[in-house]
C-alpha cells in the first residue's frame, strides 16, 4: 500500500502494455517507484489509465528476474553466469561459426514489442548490416501483419487513419473482431462515453463480448458470426450497400481508382454474395446485415474498428483489404470520425513495423529490393545490404527443420509460448545450434537457448514507442537499469563484438538517424517529443507537429484501390473427430502471454486460462461448471477448467492464453495468412471431453 503524498519527484513515460499507449508520471522516492500516475497531459489517456497500467508495473523488481549473463553450449547443459563480454563474444563467435559452415543466411533476429523503436531499429540494424541479411522479424507476424500488408494496398499506408480522440466524433462504430472492453480498456471507456452520447454500434465477433451487452452499453447489431466467415460477412455487407444504392459516388469518383471500383462493384453485386446468401455460411440472419450496412453506410461518420478477431486468420489480409473496402465506398476515410482503426495489440507493435523490422521492408515501409531506398542506407551505414527479402518466422522455423538456419537473437518474444504449434516451435529450436534470448526472465523460449543476456524493463531505459494511432510518445529511464545495460546498450555491444561498430551515446542518436533516413520520420526528435508531449506520425516539412488524420485529401498511394475479396474456406475443417471449434482471446488483467502480469497482484484476478463452452456442448459431453476437460486438436492437447456460459454460440469454444501450463497454443494450428504467414490462431477444430483433474 502507498501512502499518497510519498512521492519526492516524477518521471513520465509510457506504458508498456497495449496499443492505446497511455502516459504515466513515475512517482518516485530516492530511487524507487511509489506509484504511476496517468497523466492528464498524456494524448492517448488524458489522465486515464486500467488496471494493467496502473498497478501492474512491480514485474520489473520480480524475484524471477536474471539479471547475470548466461551461456551453456548445449541445452541440457547447465547455466553458466559469466560477465557480459564473455557472453557477448560468445554468441559473436557462435553466429560467425555458424555462419562460416551454414552460409550467411542461416541466421537471423526476432525483435518484440518489448523493444522501443529504437531498439527494434538498431536490431534490424544488426541483422541487415551485421549478419549480411533480411532475415528480421517481429512479433507482428503473428497479430497484425496483415493490417500492413492490406491498408498498403487499398489506401497505401500500413496503418489506422485516426486518433482515439477521432471516436467523439463519429455517429456510426463498427467494432469487429475485437473487444477493446479487454485489450484497450482507456480507448474502449472513450469509445462508450461517445455510445452514450447516442452513437450507435454494430459489433461483428463469435462471442458475445463486453461490447455487445454491459451494464453501460447495448449494441444495435451484433453480427455473431461463425469463425472463419469474416471475408462473407464483409462482401455481404458491402453487397447489401451496392445494390441498395448506399454508395459515396462523388467520394469515390473523386478519389478511387476507377478500374478496381468497377470490378470490385461487379463482384460484389453477384448473388452468391448477397446477405440472404451467406446466411447459412456465417450463420448471421441476412436482415440482421442488411441492416447494419444500411446503418453504416447512412451514418454522417462512420468509423471501423477492428482487432486480431480480423487478422489472425487464413483470409486474414482479404478481411483488411474488406473492410478498406467498405470505408472508400461509404466515404469513410479522410476526416474526423471515420477510418480505418486497427486495434494495434501491443504498445510497440505499430513501431516494431515501422522501424523496418520485416523482412522485406527496410524503416519507412521501403522494399529492400528498391535501389535507391538501399543505397540510402548503404551510404549511412556503410555496408552493402542484401537486395531479397529474408525469412520471414514461420520460414526460419521451416528452415531450421530443414537445417538451414542455425542461429537467433531473439529480443523480448517468447516464441514457444505465443507462436501456435508449440509441437512444431519446439522441434524448430531444438534442431538450432545457436539461439540467444534477450529478456527479462527465464522464459518458455529460453529453454531451447544458449545465450541469455538479461533485458530491461521499461522502467530501465530511454526510448519511444508508436501506439495504434501512430502516435510517437518517450519512455523515459526511471531507475536504472537492474542488470547493468539497457536493451539498446545491449543490442550495440553484440553487434561490435561481431565486428559492426556501433557507438551511439544515447537513444536520442538513434532516433536522429531513423528520421534522417524516414521521411515520415523526418521532423520526430526527442526535443520535438519534450516539446509537443507525442507525434503522431507522419511528422516532416508538410506536417511539422505530426498528423492526426490521414488521407485527408487524397489517399496516401494516390488513388484508393478497391480489392475483389473473395471468399475461401479455411482448411481448418470441422470433422466427426473434431467437431468444434477453438477461437482465443484474452482478459483485461491479463497482458499477452502474462509474463509480465503473471508476476503482478493482477495475477488474483484471474489466474487460469479456461475454455468457454456452450450450454448445449457442455451437456452434449456431460460437463459441468469448473470441471476438467481436455481440449485435442491436430496439432496436441491440454487440459482447462470449463466455463459454461451463452457468451459462445453452440459449436464454438473459447480460450485465452496468458499461462504457459495451459498451452493453447499447444492446441492450435499451422494455418496462416495466405499473403503475411499470420497464424490463424483464431480457428481450430477440436473435441472436447471431460477429465479427471491433473
Ligand atoms: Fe493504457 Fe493499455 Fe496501459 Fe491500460 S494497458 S494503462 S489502456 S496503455
Amino acid at each position: 500500500v502507498i501512502a499518497l503524498g510519498q512521492a519526492e519527484h516524477s518521471v513520465t513515460t509510457t506504458c508498456a502494455y497495449c496499443g492505446v499507449g497511455c502516459s504515466f508520471n513515475a512517482e518516485m522516492k530516492g530511487s524507487e517507484v511509489v506509484r504511476m500516475v496517468p497523466n492528464k497531459n498524456g494524448g492517448a489517456n488524458h489522465g486515464h489509465s486500467c488496471v494493467k497500467g496502473r498497478f501492474a508495473w512491480g514485474y520489473a523488481s520480480h524475484k524471477d528476474r536474471m539479471l547475470k549473463p548466461m551461456i551453456r553450449s548445449k541445452i541440457t547443459d547447465p547455466w553458466k553466469e559469466v560477465s557480459w563480454e564473455e557472453a557477448l563474444s560468445y554468441a559473436a563467435s557462435e553466429f560467425r561459426r555458424i555462419q562460416g559452415k551454414f552460409g550467411k543466411d542461416s541466421i537471423g533476429g526476432i525483435t518484440s514489442s518489448r523493444c522501443t523503436n529504437e531498439e527494434v531499429y538498431l536490431t534490424q540494424k544488426l541483422i541487415r548490416a551485421a549478419f549480411g541479411n533480411n532475415n528480421t522479424d517481429t512479433c507482428a507476424r503473428v497479430c497484425h501483419s496483415p493490417t500492413g500488408y492490406g491498408l498498403k494496398q487499398t489506401i497505401g499506408e500500413s496503418a489506422g487513419t485516426q486518433t482515439f480522440d477521432s471516436v467523439m466524433k463519429s455517429d456510426v462504430i463498427i467494432v469487429m473482431g475485437a473487444n477493446p472492453a479487454t485489450g484497450h480498456p482507456v480507448f474502449a471507456s472513450q469509445m462508450k462515453r461517445r455510445l452514450r452520447q447516442g452513437a450507435k454500434l454494430i459489433v461483428i465477433d463469435p462471442r458475445t463480448t463486453e461490447m455487445v451487452k454491459s451494464p453501460h452499453i447495448k449494441a444495435d447489431y451484433h453480427l455473431k458470426l461463425r469463425p472463419g466467415t469474416n471475408v462473407a460477412i464483409v462482401s455481404a455487407l458491402a453487397h447489401a450497400i451496392v445494390t441498395e444504392g448506399l454508395l459515396k459516388e462523388d467520394y469515390i469518383a473523386e478519389r478511387c481508382d476507377e478500374k478496381s471500383y468497377k470490378e470490385w462493384k461487379e463482384f460484389v453485386s453477384r448473388p452468391d454474395n448477397s446477405p440472404e446468401a451467406m446466411e447459412e455460411l456465417t450463420g448471421v440472419p441476412a436482415d440482421l446485415i442488411r441492416g447494419a450496412a444500411r446503418l453504416y453506410a447512412k451514418a454522417n461518420n462512420g468509423a471501423i474498428y477492428y482487432g486480431l478477431g480480423v487478422t489472425e486468420h487464413a483470409q486474414g489480409s482479404t478481411t483488411v483489404m474488406g473492410i478498406a473496402n467498405l470505408a472508400m465506398a461509404t466515404g469513410n476515410v479522410g476526416r474526423e470520425g471515420v477510418g480505418i482503426n486497427p486495434l494495434r495489440g501491443q504498445n510497440n507493435v505499430q513501431g516494431s513495423c515501422d522501424m523496418g523490422s520485416f523482412p522485406h521492408e527496410l524503416p519507412g515501409y521501403r522494399h529492400v529490393s528498391d535501389t535507391t531506398t538501399r543505397t540510402m542506407f548503404e551510404d549511412v551505414w556503410g555496408v552493402k545490404l542484401d537486395p531479397e527479402p529474408g525469412l520471414r518466422i514461420p520460414n526460419m522455423f521451416e528452415a531450421a527443420l530443414d537445417g538451414t538456419f542455425k542461429g537467433l537473437y531473439c529480443v523480448g518474444e517468447d516464441i514457444v509460448q505465443s507462436d501456435p504449434n508449440t509441437q512444431h516451435v519446439s522441434a524448430a529450436l531444438e534442431a538450432m545450434e545457436c539461439i540467444v534470448v534477450q529478456d527479462l526472465f527465464l522464459n518458455e523460449t529460453a529453454k531451447y537457448a544458449h545465450v541469455f543476456l538479461p533485458g530491461s524493463s521499461f522502467l530501465e531505459k530511454d526510448g519511444t514507442f508508436t501506439n495504434a494511432e501512430r502516435r510517437i510518445s518517450r519512455v523515459r529511464k526511471v531507475i536504472p537499469p537492474k542488470a547493468g545495460k539497457s536493451d539498446w546498450e545491449t543490442t550495440q555491444a553484440l553487434s561490435n563484438a561481431l565486428g559492426y561498430p556501433m557507438n551511439y551515446q544515447h537513444p536520442s542518436e538513434i532516433m536522429d538517424e531513423i528520421a534522417a533516413l524516414t521521411p515520415t520520420f523526418h521532423g520526430v526528435s526527442y526535443e520535438r517529443l519534450d516539446e509537443l508531449e507525442s507525434i503522431q506520425w507522419p511528422c516532416n516539412e508538410q506536417a511539422p507537429e505530426g498528423t492526426p488524420t490521414m488521407h485527408i485529401d487524397k489517399f496516401v498511394r494516390g488513388k484508393g484501390r478497391f480489392i475483389i475479396t473473395q471468399y475461401v474456406a479455411t482448411d481448418e475443417k470441422v470433422t466427426r473427430k473434431f467437431p468444434l471449434i477453438l477461437t482465443t482471446g484474452r482478459i483485461l488483467s491479463q497482458y499477452n502471454v502474462g509474463a509480465q502480469t503473471r508476476r503482478t497482484e493482477n495475477n488474483k484476478f484471474y489466474s487460469e486460462d479456461r475454455l468457454e463452452i456452450h450450454p448445449h456442448d457442455a451437456e452434449e459431453r456431460n460437463i459441468k461448471q469448473d470441471d476438467w476437460v481436455g481440449i485435442e486438436s491436430r496439432s496436441g492437447q491440454t487440459v482447462l477448467r470449463a466455463t459454461i456460459t451463452e457468451k459462445v454460440q453452440p459449436g464454438v469454444v473459447y480460450t485465452t492464453f496468458h499461462f504457459p501450463e495451459s498451452g493453447a497454443n499447444v492446441i492450435t494450428t499451422d494455418n496462416s495468412d495466405w499473403a503475411t504467414n499470420c497464424p490463424e490462431y483464431k480457428v481450430t477444430a477440436v473435441q472436447v471431453m471431460p477429465v479427471t483433474q491433473p
